[in-house]
Formats: structure tokens, C-alpha cells, sequence
């Protein structure tokens, strides 16, 4: 059993009130780490050596700061290995997702971002002969940044990147679901020598740790990333304070096809954008839209590429589908499941808890599914699933496609599939969500806007968003006359 530990003041620290949680191999259900269920006063702790640490930290050069994360980002570059193996265990994605996404996408976010503020530059306005402001980007102070279990530690080093590049000290808290990359990465940053207090990680449950996290008065910025309820009751802690918030929340995604795609191209993708990472994926499309013309034969194409997807053991090289992240969100997913069938969805596929066997029976896996005929009034249709779950529809025109798009409370990510420049421009500048991507699916570039608009979020993260939230502009005006 490993003992997980709290990260603060440059040491390994168990939880004051040694109060501790399980952690769980969703591969097979069992128990295999303790984490802590660190509470307000790990959090003084943790603000004490921040505070501490602050005035040293943001007085470096941006080269200083950079340099401190680029050796953060090599020393995990070097352990890419342990960190991959850590992060399925944790998680029971798929080993070939840990390998080749989460842990090198980890390692860009720091090299990116510790370049990012190297090549920053600040406005000027220019009043003519009479006078030039100039705007100023200092750190915030101590911000706060609360992550999911989805990308533990992609997600987690997607906001510390910006917030240390820009010279804050960060109180990070990863989800206790899954800490284990969190506690290995802290092991890093001690080693490579990160001043202390400049960073500290403490583990806990939303209610015990988070929450005080989000309410103490010396944190004055909060990024969230998580569900919309979870973000909702953040901002709701936050706003009296006039804190900064950013919240990156859930989606129900469309994917629109028109019958003029590149097909093959089309249908490879919408397999992984449908079933990518168990579906817990925020940009995961769970509502594929359709033209009438060759809606039948997707639908035919896209359930036989479905049941090619192997569900087997995560730490397994071929296993592309894995475990769902812990026992309550897979009854989730499958309560989502019972709600459609109730209201008359047709399976095309999937629909059920898949049993693996063997070293995994206990495991919490469910099978690819793909649902037809999904009514509105099943929560299937209108919630977040977050699971291997998608629902096919068919339309006729652009009109339709954009109506049918448009009908949700949330706007994060949309994927248009069309030849046509015309059509694509158009749906593209019609549809309400924070990120279209045309032909393609989840193609990253670091520096574009992320995020969402409706109940999808507050804010945008990703290049010069990011760098902004973890400031506060300070404007000069120097009077010529
Ligand atoms: P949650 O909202 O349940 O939790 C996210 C984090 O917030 C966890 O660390 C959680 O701790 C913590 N938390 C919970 N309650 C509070 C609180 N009151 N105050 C402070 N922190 C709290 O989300 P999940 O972890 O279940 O992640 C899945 C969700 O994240 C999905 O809806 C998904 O769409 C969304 N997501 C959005 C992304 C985006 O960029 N838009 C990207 C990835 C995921 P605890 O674990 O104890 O609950």
C-alpha cells in the first residue's frame, strides 16, 4: 500500500489531522494507495510558506523562472515511463493514451508556457504628442488551482504552468480520486529544486480541502476545471470575495456530418471522439448529428468500428478502451444508460457493464455505446454523460443541423465535417461554443482560447488567456506635455 503525501514547503507532509482516503486500481476495483484528506489547517500551512515564498519567487527574471520549470519539465520527460504506468493505474486509462498523451502533453504545458512568458509582450497605447500608457502584468499573489480526475496530471500541470510562469505561488488540489501523479510530480519538483512554498499540493475531497481552498481570504484567483454543479457552487463561494475565478466545466458536444465530408476521415475520428478516454473527455462528442443522405450507412460503419474497440486490462500496450475512473461514476454512466432505455432508446450497440476476466473481474468497465432514437425527456439527452456513451440523430439542412447543435445548456466544443467552405464558415459562425474545430477533432495549439460558453464556463485558458487570468494588468500613463 503507498502512502501518498501532502506537498508543502518544499517537504513531503502527511495530513495534520492524519486523516486519510482510498485510492483505487479501477482496472480491478481494488484499494492500492492511501491518500490525504487534508483539511484547513494543511491549508495554513500551505498559505504560510506561500506567502513566504512570494516575494522571492515573482522578483526572479522570467529566464529564472523559465529555467526552474524546463528542468521540472526534463526530470518528467526522463521518468515518462513511471509517470505513464502511475497515471493508468490511477485512472485505468488505456497505457497507450498515458504513454503517448497525458504524460507528454504534461511536459509540454511546462515547456510552453515557461517560454510562453519569455516571449510575452505588454501593451502600449500611444495618445500622440500628448502622452503613452503602458500596461504592466504582475502576479496575482497565492492562486488557487482545482483539477479533475480526467487528465490528472495534464490538467493539473495545465494550470500551474501559467500561474508559477507568471510568478505566483500556486495551492494546487488535485482530485483525490486520482493523486498519484500529483504526489510523483511534487518528488520532482523537490528534486530539481523548486523554491519552497512556491508550489504546494494538498489532497483532499472537494468538501474538506477544496472548499476552504476556494474561501480563504490570501487567495485571490481560483481556476477550476471540473463539472458545471461542482463550478456553479465555486463561483458561487468566490464571487462575495471578488476573487478571479475561471471554471472550465462540462459539454454535451455536437459533432455535425454532412454528406460531403472526407468520410473515412470523418468516421476514424468520430469513433475517437466519441469513445476517446472511456468518453471522459470534456470535448467528447455525445450528440453525432447526421445528414439523412448517409445516416444509414454511418450508422452501420460507425457500430462496426465501435465493437473493433478492445476493452481489455489498461496497462495492456493494444487495450483501447479501459476502466471507467472509480465504481460511483461508472453507476452514473449506467443510470445515464437505464434513463435513455427507459424512454425508449434503442442500443445500437453497448448498453451494458462489460466483465472482463481474470486479474480484472472486478473492474469497472462498460461497453462502447451508441444510441438511436434518444428521447428528450431522458437526462441522457440533455446531461453530460462523461462515459462511453453517444447518440446519433439525423437532420436534413444546415438549419436543422445548427438548431439541433445549439440545443443544449452547454457550449464547449463542436466538430463540423464538410467539404464545403461555404457550409463550414457558416455553421462554424452559427453554433454556441467556445471551440469549432472543422474536419478535425481535440487538434491542439496551446495558444487558442479554451474553454466554453452557457453552463460550459467562465473564462479561457490556452496561450495569452492563461497568462492574463494569472496577472492583474497595471496601467501607466506618462503625460508628454
Ligand atoms: P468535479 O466537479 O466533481 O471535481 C473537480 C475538482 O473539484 C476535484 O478536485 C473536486 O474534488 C473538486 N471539488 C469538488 N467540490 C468542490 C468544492 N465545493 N470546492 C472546491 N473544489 C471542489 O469534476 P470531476 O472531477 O468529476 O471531473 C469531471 C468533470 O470535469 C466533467 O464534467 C468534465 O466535463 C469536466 N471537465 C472539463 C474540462 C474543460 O476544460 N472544460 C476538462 C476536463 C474535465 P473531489 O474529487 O473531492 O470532488
Amino acid at each position: 500500500m503507498k502512502n501518498i503525501l501532502n506537498y508543502i514547503n518544499g517537504e513531503l507532509v502527511p495530513p495534520k489531522k492524519t486523516k486519510y482516503l482510498n485510492v483505487y486500481n479501477p482496472a480491478n476495483g481494488k484499494i492500492y494507495a492511501k491518500c490525504p484528506n487534508s483539511d484547513n489547517s494543511d491549508l495554513k500551512d500551505a498559505i504560510n510558506s506561500a506567502k513566504k515564498a512570494h516575494s522571492k519567487w515573482k522578483n526572479l527574471t522570467n529566464e529564472n523562472r523559465r529555467d526552474i520549470l524546463f528542468k521540472i519539465a526534463d526530470e518528467l520527460e526522463k521518468n515518462k515511463e513511471k509517470f505513464a504506468l502511475a497515471e493508468t493505474i490511477d485512472n485505468g486509462k488505456p497505457i497507450n493514451d498515458s504513454q503517448t498523451i497525458d504524460i507528454p502533453r504534461s511536459i509540454n504545458n511546462l515547456k510552453f508556457y515557461a517560454s510562453a512568458v519569455i516571449n510575452n509582450s505588454s501593451e502600449s497605447h500611444s495618445l500622440g504628442h500628448r502622452a503613452i500608457n503602458y500596461t504592466l502584468r504582475d502576479p496575482i499573489g497565492i492562486v488557487a488551482c482545482i483539477s479533475p480526475w480526467n487528465y490528472p496530471l495534464h490538467l493539473l500541470t495545465w494550470k500551474i504552468a501559467p500561474a508559477l510562469a507568471m510568478g505566483n505561488c500556486v495551492i494546487a488540489k488535485p482530485s483525490e480520486i486520482t493523486p498519484m501523479t500529483a504526489y510523483l510530480f511534487s518528488k520532482i519538483c523537490i528534486k530539481v529544486g523548486l523554491p519552497k512554498g512556491v508550489l504546494s499540493i494538498l489532497h483532499g475531497t472537494g468538501e474538506n480541502i477544496g472548499d476552504k481552498i476556494v474561501r480563504h481570504p490570501d487567495i485571490k484567483a481560483i481556476s477550476f476545471t471540473g463539472g458545471t454543479k461542482t463550478g456553479k457552487i465555486i463561483n458561487s463561494s468566490a464571487s462575495p470575495l471578488l476573487k478571479k475565478v475561471s471554471l472550465e466545466l462540462g459539454g454535451k458536444n455536437p459533432t455535425i456530418i454532412f454528406e460531403d465530408c472526407n468520410y473515412k476521415q470523418m468516421l476514424k475520428t468520430t469513433v475517437r471522439s466519441s469513445f476517446g478516454n472511456q468518453g471522459q473527455i470534456c470535448l467528447c462528442g455525445e450528440r453525432i448529428f447526421i445528414q439523412s443522405s448517409i445516416y444509414d450507412k454511418f450508422k452501420k460503419d460507425f457500430i462496426v468500428e465501435t465493437e473493433k474497440l478492445k476493452i481489455a486490462d489498461p496497462r495492456n500496450q493494444k487495450t483501447e478502451q479501459g476502466a471507467i475512473v472509480s465504481e460511483q461514476h461508472y453507476n452514473k454512466i449506467l443510470a445515464y444508460l437505464d434513463s435513455a432505455k427507459q424512454n425508449g432508446a434503442i442500443f445500437l450497440t453497448g448498453g451494458k457493464a462489460k466483465k472482463i476476466k481474470g486479474e480484472c473481474s472486478n473492474g469497472w468497465y462498460i461497453e462502447p455505446t451508441i444510441i438511436e432514437n434518444l428521447s428528450r425527456n431522458s437526462k441522457c439527452y440533455s446531461e453530460e454523460a462523461f462515459g462511453p456513451v453517444t447518440s446519433i440523430y439525423k437532420f436534413e439542412t444546415k438549419k436543422e443541423a445548427i438548431d439541433l447543435a445549439n440545443e443544449t445548456n452547454y457550449g464547449l466544443a463542436a466538430s463540423i465535417w464538410t467539404s464545403n467552405l461555404r457550409s463550414a464558415h457558416q455553421v462554424a459562425k452559427s453554433i454556441n461554443f467556445g471551440i469549432v474545430w472543422v474536419n478535425s477533432w481535440n487538434l491542439r495549439d496551446l495558444r487558442t482560447p479554451f474553454g466554453g460558453m452557457k453552463d460550459s464556463g467562465l473564462g479561457r485558458e490556452g496561450g495569452n488567456e492563461s497568462l492574463s487570468f494569472f496577472s492583474e494588468p497595471k496601467n501607466v500613463c506618462i503625460n508628454y506635455e
